[in-house]
């Protein structure tokens, strides 16, 4: 996709706020400071529009970005962030539970996973919800740059072995830093929407 209009467009805190009109939407999952929104920057090659590194489990939040007049990349609250409450990671649970399970215009979840370490319990009942609830889902294994080519193969393994994927289960390689996997990404998301 040819990306030539990318806005921020609102930090819906309810269902009541998300956009209104039909354009797919395509979420994004993963802990706190994995890399999503410097995932949504590269994909659409601006340096900062998404915000990296807002501080992390303040962000009860979706963060809607419309992409031309074709689809919103919308970010979700990163999980994960030890000095979160319990009442708070509740909260979050809801919120985000029912997003995932009722928006009709989500056509696709890109989990995002750090490359460099197996993937948490966090990360594995994230994968585990998903799959259980079939929500359509791509893992997308980012910070690649920070691992030598040679060992890319064996730690993409160690992924998908700990979330037990199929498989066809979809899977991108990806460095925000590099650019690798952009295209491919962009591919899997154009399919879903039917662009
Ligand atoms: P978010 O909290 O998931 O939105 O994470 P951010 O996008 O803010 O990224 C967290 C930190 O990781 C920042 O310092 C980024 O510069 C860094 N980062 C994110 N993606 C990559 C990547 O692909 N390669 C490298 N080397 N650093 C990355």
């Amino acid at each position: 996709m040819k990306v030539n209009q990318a806005e921020f467009v609102i930090s819906a805190v309810g269902p009541n706020q998300y956009p209104e009109g039909a354009l797919p939407e395509i979420a994004l999952a993963g802990r706190s400071n994995v890399g999503k929104s410097s995932l949504i920057n590269r994909m659409i090659s601006r340096k900062n529009l998404a915000r990296t590194s807002s501080k992390p489990g303040k962000t009860q939040q979706l963060n809607y970005y419309r992409i031309n007049t074709d689809l919103f990349f919308v970010d979700l609250p990163g999980y994960g962030y030890a000095q979160v409450s319990k009442t708070e990671r509740q909260k979050w649970g809801k919120f985000i539970e029912q997003y995932l399970l009722e928006r009709e215009h989500l056509k696709l979840v890109l989990h995002v996973i750090d490359l460099r370490h197996p993937p948490s319990k966090d990360d594995q009942a994230m994968h585990d919800w998903l799959r259980h609830n079939g929500v359509p889902r791509c893992v997308v294994v980012t910070k690649a740059d920070k691992i030598p080519k040679g060992k890319w193969q064996k730690h993409i393994k160690i992924v998908r072995e700990t979330l037990e994927m199929d498989k066809a289960d979809p899977l991108v390689l990806f460095s925000s830093e590099l650019g690798i996997g952009k295209e491919e990404l962009w591919q899997i998301i154009e399919q879903r929407i039917g662009y």
